[in-house]
């Protein structure tokens, strides 16, 4: 029986095979141990800030009898990693966009030196974790979308490139990869959001202070999102 939410699983889908991965707030670390059990993985570290999740994950890891092949450590984002883990593959998840834009901008190139792939999963905030991966060198390679208990998540994966990256202002927005995907979810959400945008924007026009400048944002991201659903 898998331990993984909906969204996690979908993180994990997004876990090339024979990785070494540092899971960077793991809190309860079951997406090492899931990665384990089901030998995608051949080695992990469930990274952690806070104590208390780090020692609980410790205790299941032992559990589960994958002591020898995840180390949970304490530490603030990829100060966790070591050169000489030789980790391929860093997985954020369950945060918001400011905070893995913050721990992936505080990383050093040290910490960063074997990583080709990143899996990250920002609550909200998406396109700041876009514009990170661009200025990066990180090309996005993959993209999912999905609904859990009312909210929808998005799973970026990038890999490291030597060749610059671009991406227009839409796709720093919705997503290279899910523009192209167009999943139900994707419609709904951008359908969603554009309904928003319209009673925004027919809001701020009746304002006693009109923002012009809000107003043809918020129109740009109509005509965005009109072009692509
Ligand atoms: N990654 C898991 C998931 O997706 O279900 C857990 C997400 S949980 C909401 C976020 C976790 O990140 C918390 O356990 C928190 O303590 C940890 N965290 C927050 N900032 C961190 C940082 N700078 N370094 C490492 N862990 C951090």
């Amino acid at each position: 029986m898998t331990l993984l939410s909906k969204r996690l699983q979908a993180v994990y889908q997004m876990v090339d095979k024979h990785t070494r991965v540092a899971d960077i707030g793991s809190d309860h670390a079951y997406l090492p141990v899931e990665l384990l059990e089901e030998k995608m993985a051949d080695y992990a570290i469930a990274g952690e800030v806070a104590p208390g999740p780090m020692s609980r994950s410790k205790e299941d890891v032992e559990k589960f009898g994958l002591s020898d092949k995840i180390d949970v450590r304490l530490g603030d984002g990829l100060a966790v990693i070591k050169a000489n883990d030789l980790i391929d593959t860093v997985v954020i998840a369950g945060m918001g966009g400011i905070l893995i834009q913050s721990i992936l901008t505080r990383a050093t190139s040290e910490q960063l030196s074997n990583v080709k792939t990143l899996v990250l999963q920002p609550n909200i905030g998406e396109p700041l974790v876009r514009h990170w991966l661009v200025e990066n060198n990180f090309a996005i390679v993959d993209e999912d979308i999905v609904e859990e208990d009312h909210h929808v998540y998005e799973i970026i994966k990038a890999q490291k490139v030597t060749a610059p990256v671009v991406l227009n202002e839409a796709e720093f927005l919705m997503g290279p990869i899910l523009m192209q995907k167009k999943t139900p979810t994707f419609i709904a959400k951008w359908q969603h959001k554009l309904n928003g945008y319209h009673k925004a924007v027919a809001n701020m026009k009746h304002a006693k202070k009109i923002d012009q400048e809000k107003i043809d944002v918020m129109n740009q991201y109509i005509k965005y999102i009109e072009e692509i659903i």
